[in-house]
């Protein structure tokens, strides 16, 4: 299959990416055939975030959205009550006064959303600018020459367990582009790959997990409407980076999570239990009263910002969106950064698509189209602000005020390496929801008898582990794939949700996350 232009990932950033070269070649009399793959079954399966969102980026993408029938724009929340709390271990909850909160940390002015329900409608806005969007498709790797992405290869579907070609197999095609836009999200299989040959990161990227619950509300409830909450403390010890959110969705749900960074060093701590653990703080109990659980999810953050940026371009392909690492941590947001960054992609393929030339010199404009669109700016502001917790919150609260003038890049090593023999929380809990109802709430599917598309590749090095540290992919999985037994680890395979923590924190690196066949993972809704 030969096409103009590729983009691989139907989120925010590939699917803006998509909009905006349309509308561009179109104003410029010029036309390419535009293709945008994703694995997930539906556009917006597999995209989660909190999320609040910074809309005006929109306004330039689709100028008139606000008002027009059926817009989007009707299902988001205006934020109107933003506060930030400490919860203290005994069950008080102090607010900080807005004087002392971080700029950043200030959502007057955003809107909650649910990011499916965003990439859904954008799906729909492409398609009506003559974007051809596949789903149901999973690109396993780039096609190179060289430096030069020449295009995709997709996975094999209907293989046998035993890697065989079952009754119903088909080779995984080759998708041949002029240009691609890699736009496969946090941990994506192919932004990653690129990455890593291409490079240019001063720092290593590194990541978050978001653990987020939909909840329906009762029509009395204790959290009301178009309010934000977000927590810090309890149940985190100061050395794990993260905190709570609580965001309203329209007077009847409500979205909760928790996010930590995968820097912990602690051996058992498993996330999604952490998260039932806030749920137990009398504030939070108290906001949920009444609540029921009707969706949950999971998904890495790239957290590692502008010093763990790759080069962002290179012959035939360039990066946008989380696959990149477009995350601002000051703020803790990143889909308007998607969106922004796909636009900035597409003027520069545009430009390119008008001299023939789609070679890494004539993509450089992205650059320039970034930092127009204030990107890298931002970015640059909180070069620091992760790397300043690393060393634990008492140490990085103050110095994330004061990052932004720090003149130097601080290193920051990869998450994996700050497990430590011995660190255990030892939580005595038996959480509310478990992980196989997590899971369940999820949607997630996977044929039973295709092959793993978890691997481990050496199992003697699970049984070191597990003597050493206890096997952590047995509590940091948010879904239990990964069980111990005698012989080894076992995995359930069919239970992922994608969030892609395990590739990240096996604490010897000894678990490859490969792309499942299309169509299969979670099917999130409203996340
Ligand atoms: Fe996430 Fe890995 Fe568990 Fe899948 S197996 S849900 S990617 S931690």
């Amino acid at each position: 299959m030969d096409v103009d232009v590729l983009i691989i990932g139907a989120g925010p950033a590939g699917l803006s990416a998509a909009i905006r070269l349309k509308q561009k070649l179109s104003a410029l009399k010029m036309d390419a055939s535009v293709v945008v793959l994703d694995k997930a079954a539906q556009p917006g399966y597999h995209n989660l975030s909190g999320a609040a969102f910074e809309a005006a980026c929109l306004d330039e993408l689709l100028p008139g959205w606000r008002t027009e029938a059926g817009s989007f724009f009707s299902e988001m929340v205006p934020v109107q009550e933003d506060e930030l709390y400490f919860l203290a271990p005994g069950g008080k909850a102090l607010r900080f006064p807005e004087i002392i909160v971080p700029g950043g940390m200030k959502h007057k002015g955003d809107y909650l959303i649910s990011l499916s329900r965003l990439v859904a409608w954008l799906k729909e806005k492409a398609e009506k600018a003559g974007v051809d969007v596949y789903t149901g498709l999973s690109a396993r790797e780039l096609i190179w020459d060289k430096n030069a992405v020449k295009g995709v290869r997709l996975v094999d579907q209907g293989r046998n367990k035993d890697g065989g070609k079952g009754e119903n197999f088909q080779a995984g095609e080759e998708v041949l582009a002029k240009v691609t836009i890699l736009a496969d999200g946090s941990r994506g299989v192919l932004s990653r790959e690129y990455s890593a040959k291409i490079g240019g990161n001063v720092n290593p990227q590194v990541y978050s997990i978001g653990i987020k619950q939909v909840f329906k509300l009762p029509p009395q409830n204790n959290f009301g409407a178009n309010r934000v909450i977000h927590t810090l403390g309890f149940p985190s010890r100061p050395d794990v980076f993260g905190g709570g959110f609580f965001y309203s969705m329209g007077q009847n749900h409500l979205a909760a999570g928790l996010i930590l960074g995968l820097d912990w060093k602690y051996t058992d701590l498993n996330p999604e239990q952490e998260f039932e653990y806030l749920k137990t703080h009398p504030f939070v109990a108290k906001l949920l009263e009444g609540a029921q659980l009707v969706a949950a999810g999971a998904k890495t953050i790239p957290e590692g910002g502008f010093f763990a940026l790759p080069r962002l371009w290179t012959d035939g392909a360039l990066v946008a969106g989380d696959g990149a690492g477009f995350v601002n941590m000051e703020k803790i947001k990143g889909i308007h950064y998607a969106v922004l960054s796909g636009m900035s992609a597409a003027d520069a393929v545009a430009e390119a698509w008008g001299k023939g030339d789609c070679s890494a010199d004539s993509l450089a404009s992205y650059e320039q189209n970034l930092e127009a669109r204030g990107v890298l700016k931002d970015l640059r502001h909180a070069k620091n602000y992760r790397a300043v917790f690393q060393w634990g919150v008492l140490f990085g609260a103050p110095l994330s005020r004061i990052q932004a003038f720090m003149p130097l890049r601080i290193p920051m090593g990869l998450d994996h390496e700050h497990t430590t023999r011995g660190a255990s929380l030892k939580r005595n809990f038996t959480p509310a929801v478990n992980r196989e109802t997590f899971a369940s709430l999820s949607g997630t599917f996977h044929r039973e008898d295709e092959p793993s598309h978890l691997i481990i590749p050496d199992n003697d090095i699970c049984q070191r582990c597990q003597k050493e540290l206890q096997s952590p992919c047995t509590a940091f999985c948010p879904v239990e794939v990964y069980r111990w037994k005698p012989e080894g680890v076992h995995i359930s395979a069919s239970n992922c949700v994608h969030c892609g923590t395990c590739a990240v924190k096996c604490p010897f690196q000894n678990i490859v996350w490969t792309p499942p066949e299309g169509g299969e993972g979670p099917k999130y809704k409203m996340m």
